[in-house]
């Protein structure tokens, strides 16, 4: 059972991970808390966004769209290495997942594969959108794997998890493909940033 961590706390955790971050609008206030909790928090979850440019993805990312509102997730993570800060508290970015796999990550288990819609993830982990089209051509730039990479190890290391608690979204639900990229690689950065 961990308490989400507040807004300056979240900040300095980024900070020390030597994340360079952007505060988008109002991002300290912007969630979806009056829809529903926000915590316990027990891990951190990856995306891609399936849009490019830096401006445009931010603001879908801040406001959402007309079936899904926004904020979409609580950082938008550039091709460039920066990290836009667009919400703090419930995001609708996880949507529901298999409740096997959340009990694997609470006990920092390997993943069984998702087979269920049964769990609240936006009650439960903190979520990054990278920006790719996520066609497998759009290219993963290492700054901004590594941004990706320090944010969630700045998130691990201020609540005291291991890489474990890092999920792709396609490792909560059969319904998702994202990202792109291979979790457990993603995982051993995180475990190495850990050290
Ligand atoms: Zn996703």
């Amino acid at each position: 059972m961990a308490k989400p961590l507040t807004a300056a706390r979240m900040l300095a955790a980024l900070e020390g991970e030597g994340c360079e971050v952007v505060e988008f609008r109002s991002w300290r206030t912007h969630n979806r808390n009056h829809k529903g909790d926000w915590g316990p928090v027990n891990g951190v979850m990856i995306h891609h966004t399936v849009t490019s440019g830096t401006d445009a993805s931010v603001e879908l990312c801040y406001e959402g769209h007309s079936t899904l509102p926004g904020p979409l997730c609580h950082t938008v993570g550039a091709k460039d290495g920066r990290l836009f800060m667009v919400g703090h508290g419930r995001a609708n970015h996880a949507g529901r997942g298999d409740g096997d796999v959340l009990r694997a990550v609470i006990a920092e288990r390997d993943l069984p594969r998702p087979n269920d819609s049964d769990t609240d993830g936006n009650v439960r982990f903190y979520g990054i959108e990278l920006i790719n089209l996520g066609d497998g051509e759009d290219p993963w730039p290492e700054a901004q794997l590594d941004a990706a990479a320090r944010w969630a190890t700045a998130i691990c290391r201020a609540h005291g998890w291991t890489q474990k608690s890092v999920i792709g979204h396609k490792e909560w639900t059969d319904q998702k493909i994202d990202p792109s990229f291979d979790m457990a690689k993603f995982r051993g950065r995180v475990e190495t940033l850990l050290g």
